[in-house]
């Protein structure tokens, strides 16, 4: 059966990947699972840049195929701001109560339209034949007046869906799951993979 090396320390990510992936023929491992301890700097500007530094890294040291996301948030009054640098916005450490009221108090003046946003994922594969591609998804929303709901992480409790009426905060994680950037990125991913092992003779029933 066919390894996938998904690049991420993360076990909510690795949860969502092997259920999108459950019915194609691949092993999917963490970086962890695969023996692999690797501090990889994350220096691009796009988040494309991004997910190809940390997917090519660990495919030329293992040779399989690796998947590898980046992810953030953009706010179009912000100039598309914390975008790639989502985590580290305010510093590493700072919380994310902290982080999401100073994007509200960034927006005070707004309303309506001018307080739209997205979180954005990008999902890389490096390929055993050395070829690289990227899918993007994103969702589209507006930042809310005040922090809501409970569920997911980070940006979740001021990211207003208008379409649900709610933060994806509020949102149960499977219908979060579904329309979200990253569940997006991975089906798109998910063609891409079926492709290169058709491809490369590997059966899929
Ligand atoms: P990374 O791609 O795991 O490095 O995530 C980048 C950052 O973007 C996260 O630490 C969060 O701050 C933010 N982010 C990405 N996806 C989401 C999401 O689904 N909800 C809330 N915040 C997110």
């Amino acid at each position: 059966m066919r390894k996938i090396i998904f690049a991420t320390g993360n076990e909510g990510k690795m949860k969502e990947i092997r259920m999108i992936l459950a019915d194609l023929p691949v092993e999917v491992v963490s970086m962890k699972e695969a023996g692999l301890d690797v501090d990889i700097v994350e220096d691009g500007t796009t988040f494309e840049e991004n997910a190809l530094i940390k997917a090519t890294t660990i495919h030329k040291l293992t040779g399989d195929l690796v998947l590898a996301d980046d992810s953030g948030l953009e706010v179009d009054y912000m100039n598309k701001a914390p975008g790639v640098y989502s985590a580290r916005f305010l510093g590493e450490d700072t919380s994310y109560d902290v982080k999401n009221q100073y994007i509200i108090d960034q927006l005070k003046d707004v309303s309506g339209n001018d307080r739209s946003a997205r979180f954005v994922c990008v999902i890389a594969a490096a390929f055993p034949d050395g070829t690289t591609k990227t899918c993007r998804g994103t969702i589209e929303g507006q930042i809310g007046y005040a922090p809501a709901g409970e569920n997911g992480f980070g940006y979740d409790p001021i990211f207003y869906v208008p379409e649900y009426g709610c933060s994806t905060a509020q949102l149960p994680p499977e219908v979060k799951n579904k329309i979200s950037h990253r569940g997006k990125a991975l089906e798109a991913m998910k063609k891409v993979i079926c492709e290169y092992l058709v491809k490369n003779g590997e059966h899929i029933s």
